[in-house]
C-alpha cells in the first residue's frame, strides 16, 4: 500500500475547502458543551459567521486553564454516556488536564496515527516496539492503536526496564520504536554496560517525540543506532500524537491541515505572526465530536516553514519545537531556552548523553549551573585535561547564551533519568536564601 490516506492528498484548494466545511461543523458541535456555549454566546460569534478557516480569527482563544476550571466534564459536546476513553496530559507544567474520546474520535486518531507512521516510511511488514508509558499518557495507546491499523507487528512494551527492552528488540527483530528522545540516549549507555552493540539490531527508524530536542540529538540518536529517526509531535488536548510528523524528507513536520486548524500567534498581542515567522502555535480540532477545541494555545513555540516538501504533500510543515514558550528562563536579564544549551552540548564529542540546567541564586544574582555528562574515555584524572574541557563547554556556551554558566563535568550515568519526559531546568532559586 503506498498510499494510506486520501486526506494526505489533497492539493491546498480542496483542504481549505474542506477545512472550512468542518471548521463550521466543529463550532457548531462546540456550542453544545457548557464552556462554548457561554465563551461563544458572550463574545457574540454565530455559526452563521464562519464560512472560511480564516474566518477562525474571530473566534475566541482557548487556554489550559479553561480546560482545568472546567475540569473533567465542561467541554464536553456529546453526553458522557458517548465517550469511551479518557487521557490525560502528562501534567509537565502543572496539573494535568482529560479529554474524552467517543469510538469515532479514537478511529480517526488511529487513523491519523498510522498515517503519520505510514509518512515516515513505516510498512505493515514492520515490527514496532513501542516503549511510551501506557496508561493516561497518550503516546501509550496512541501510538499503539495506529501502529496495529497500519498493520505493524505491534509491541506494547511500555516505558522503562531497559534490559527488557533490549532483549524485546532483539528477541522479536523489531524494526521500528517509538521513543522518546531522552530514553534513547539514556538506553545507548545501557547497551554500552551490557557490550552489545545497538547497530547490529534490525532496527531501521525511531520515532521521537513528546519533548523539545534538538537537530544535534537527532543526529546522535541516527548515529548510535544507524537509523533515520522521525520528529513526532502531539498534545493530548488535540489526542496525542499524531497531529504533525515528519515525513521522509525530514524537514519539518506536516501538520494534519484536514484535522487540525493550525495557527501561529505573537504569544503577547496575540496578533498573527507573518508567514515563516516563529511564535505560539495554536490549534482547532476539525475532526472530533466528543470534545471539540478552538483555537487552543499550545505554549509550543514554532513557525510554519514556507515552500512545498518534495514529498507531494500540501499540507504544511511546523518547524521543530524551540520550546514551551514558558520554558524560557531569564538569568542576568537575559532570556535563555533549555535548547539552546542542548544544541552546543550536544555538539561537543566529550559530552555524554544527559545534562542539567541548574539555576541558583548566588546573594542578589541569578546564576546558570549546566551538569554535564562526560563520556567515560574523556573522563580522565588528569585535572588540567579535566579543566581545559570544562573551559571549552563554558565558552562555547557563552557564544550561544551569552551569559557564562558555571559547568560542573559529571560521570557518565550519574544525572537523574526518567523514563518519561526529561527534566532539563531544575530551578532552586526562589528556595535559597
Ligand atoms: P504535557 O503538556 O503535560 O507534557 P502532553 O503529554 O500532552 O502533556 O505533552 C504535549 C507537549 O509535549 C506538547 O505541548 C509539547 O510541549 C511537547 N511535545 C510533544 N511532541 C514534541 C516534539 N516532537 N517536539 C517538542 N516538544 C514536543
Ligand atoms: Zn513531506
Amino acid at each position: 500500500m503506498e498510499i494510506f490516506d486520501s486526506y494526505e492528498l489533497l492539493d491546498r484548494s480542496d483542504l481549505e475547502e474542506l477545512q472550512a466545511v468542518r471548521l463550521k461543523t466543529t463550532v457548531y458541535q462546540a456550542t453544545a458543551s457548557n464552556f462554548y456555549r457561554n465563551r461563544l454566546a458572550r463574545s457574540g460569534i454565530k455559526v452563521a459567521h464562519i464560512n472560511h478557516s480564516r474566518d477562525i480569527a474571530a473566534l475566541p482563544f482557548t487556554t489550559k486553564e479553561d480546560l482545568r476550571e472546567h475540569y473533567p466534564f465542561g467541554f464536553l459536546a456529546l453526553p458522557r454516556e458517548k465517550m469511551v476513553r479518557l487521557h490525560a496530559s502528562s501534567g509537565t507544567t502543572g496539573s494535568s488536564t482529560v479529554i474524552l474520546h467517543t469510538q469515532n474520535d479514537l478511529n480517526v486518531w488511529a487513523d491519523l496515527v498510522a498515517r503519520s507512521i505510514h509518512a515516515a516510511g513505516v510498512r505493515s511488514r514492520d515490527v514496532f516496539q513501542n516503549m511510551s508509558g501506557y496508561g493516561l499518557f497518550t503516546g501509550g495507546l496512541g501510538i499503539h492503536y495506529g501502529a496495529e491499523r497500519l498493520g505493524c507487528l505491534t509491541i506494547p512494551a511500555g516505558a522503562g526496564n531497559s534490559k527488557r527492552q533490549i532483549k524485546m528488540l532483539e528477541d522479536f527483530q523489531v524494526t521500528v520504536a517509538h521513543i522518546i528522545p531522552s530514553y534513547a540516549l539514556h538506553l545507548s549507555s545501557v547497551f554500552d554496560q551490557l557490550g552489545l552493540d545497538p547497530r547490529s539490531l534490525h532496527l531501521r527508524i525511531m520515532l521521537i517525540g513528546a519533548e523539545p530536542h534538538t537537530q544535534e540529538v537527532r543526529t546522535r540518536i541516527q548515529d548510535i543506532y544507524g537509523v533515520k529517526a522521525y520528529n513526532s509531535y502531539g498534545l493530548s488536548e488535540m489526542n496525542g500524537p499524531g497531529v504533525a510528523f515528519e515525513c521522509v524528507h525530514q524537514n519539518g513536520m506536516h501538520l494534519w491541515e484536514d484535522a487540525y486548524l493550525g495557527e501561529i500567534i505573537d504569544p503577547v498581542t496575540l496578533e498573527p505572526v507573518p508567514e515563516g515567522i516563529k511564535g505560539e502555535l495554536v490549534l482547532t480540532t476539525l475532526a472530533r465530536e466528543g470534545m471539540p477545541l478552538l483555537r487552543y494555545r499550545t505554549r509550543d513555540l514554532t513557525r510554519f516553514i514556507p515552500g512545498e516538501c518534495p514529498c507531494g504533500r500540501r499540507h504544511r510543515r511546523i518547524d521543530r519545537i524551540a520550546g514551551r514558550s514558558d520554558d524560557m528562563m531569564v538569568i542576568k536579564g537575559v532570556n535563555v531556552y533549555p535548547m539552546q544549551v542542548e544544541r552546543v552540548l550536544m555538539s561537543i564529542p566529550e559530552v555524554g548523553q544527559n545534562y542539567l540546567i541548574q539555576l541558583e541564586r548566588e546573594g542578589y544574582l541569578d546564576q546558570m549551573r549546566v551538569k554535564v555528562e562526560i563520556r567515560d574515555e574523556y573522563f580522565v584524572e588528569d585535572m588540567r585535561q579535566l579543566q581545559k574541557l570544562q573551559q571549552k563547554i563554558a565558552g562555547l556556551l557563552r557564544e550561544e547564551i551569552l551569559i557564562s554558566p558555571k559547568v560542573d563535568l559529571v560521570e557518565h550515568n550519574s544525572l537523574p533519568n526518567s523514563q518519561g519526559k526529561a527534566i532539563r531546568v531544575v530551578d532552586t532559586r526562589n528556595k535559597q536564601n
